[in-house]
């Protein structure tokens, strides 16, 4: 295993630049998700990694061994990695078995090696029951988890999906998540997965690199992409953020809806403008004026939802202007009523761009 490395990483195809100057380390072992909106630049930058294609400038490290430039690339069956495409890319002729087992074939491997180390896969990839089949007569899961297996069983150094759940229907996709983090924290190779669904990168992922138009906007754990976004493109990809914008007053507040609200994240310029971005859970709705004054905010609910475990709101502030708040579900507050927003400071992010 080894640590997968971008350096200042580039490809261009004429004026437009499809990967733009990138750099990311992947630790050794560690599972990296590419994350953004469908044309960021995600694939290319799979294809890549995987030697499909050549940069147009920057470099790519696996360990310490450079393995593309644009003077010198190592073609990908040079480079111990193995890809697994959107379309899985099955042998529809060969049996579930002789799908897994094919890399081991192709390496020479004597035939009672590879029994071994189908059996094992097979039982991990929980597919045992099915090696005689072939694809046709899968499930779109099973199917899946036949392109993993196969992926696998040669013991790559690095392992590249890209988007591997998104032929499946919702229910399966969720369950797959945890079964590629499963197989990651038994394997442990380093992995590269792309994917558009942050919801997907939540679960998987070590790392996110949240991606924008052929540029890493932010690269962090999952608990720091979602709770601290830097740019107003990452707090609107991850989702379930208001984003506001007001004046600056100085370099931590910002005036908005008739206070000074205290913010944390980017450091101000006092004069400019800024967005901030409060997520709708760390908003606290209250029925009376509280003592402290600071981040507080009045305002008149507009409508309310129950969600069962929680209970959505739409309130509106002064300016006319509509925030979403979630409340524990007992927080039950009739539309019309006047009430007070608590944005804690430590929850109200200042963001760049
Ligand atoms: P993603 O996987 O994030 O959806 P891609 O990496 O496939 O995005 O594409 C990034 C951008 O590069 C897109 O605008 C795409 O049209 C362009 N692109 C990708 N491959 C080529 C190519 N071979 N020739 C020209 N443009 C390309
Ligand atoms: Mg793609």
């Amino acid at each position: 295993m080894a640590s997968v490395e971008l350096r200042r990483l580039s490809k261009r195809y004429g004026p437009l630049a499809a990967v733009d100057d990138v750099s990311l380390k992947v630790g050794h072992g560690l599972l990296v998700c590419l994350l953004g909106p469908s044309g960021c630049g995600k694939t290319t930058t799979l294809r890549l990694i995987a030697g499909f294609i050549e940069p147009s400038s920057g470099e790519i490290l696996v360990g310490d061994r450079m393995v593309s430039s644009p003077a010198r690339t190592l073609p990908p069956e040079q480079r111990n990695m193995s890809m697994i495409f959107q379309s899985y890319a099955l042998w529809p002729h060969m049996t579930v078995a002789e799908n897994v087992a094919y890399g081991l074939t192709l390496r020479k491997i004597d035939r009672e090696t590879i029994a071994k180390k189908l059996a094992a896969m097979l039982a991990t990839t929980h597919l045992q029951a099915f090696a005689e089949r072939y694809p046709g007569e899968l499930s779109g899961g099973q199917q899946q988890r036949v392109a993993l297996a196969r992926a696998l069983i040669v013991e790559p150094e690095t392992l590249l999906l890209d988007e591997p759940l998104s032929n499946l229907d919702a229910n399966l996709r969720e369950e797959m998540r945890f079964e590629v983090r499963r197989l990651h924290d038994q394997y442990r190779y380093t992995t590269v997965y792309v994917t558009h669904d942050q919801s997907e990168a939540m679960t998987t992922a070590d790392l996110i690199a949240v991606m924008n138009a052929g540029k890493i906007e932010q690269a962090g754990t999952p608990e720091e992409i979602y709770d601290r976004p830097r740019s107003e493109f990452v707090a609107r990809f991850i989702g379930s953020s208001n984003i506001v914008k007001g004046k600056n007053l100085d370099h931590s507040r910002v005036a908005f809806a008739g206070t000074a609200l205290r913010c944390e994240g980017a450091k101000l310029v006092p004069g400019g403008e800024t967005a901030v971005s409060i997520r709708q859970h760390d908003i606290r709705l209250l029925t009376a004026p509280p003592q402290t004054v600071e981040n507080v905010v009045p305002a008149t609910v507009m409508r309310q939802v129950f969600l069962g475990g929680s209970r959505d709101y739409m309130v509106e502030i002064a300016g006319g202007i509509q925030l979403r708040v979630v409340v524990p579900a007992e927080q039950d507050i009739p539309q019309g009523a006047a009430v007070w927003l608590h944005l804690p400071p430590e929850h109200c992010r200042a963001l760049v761009g």
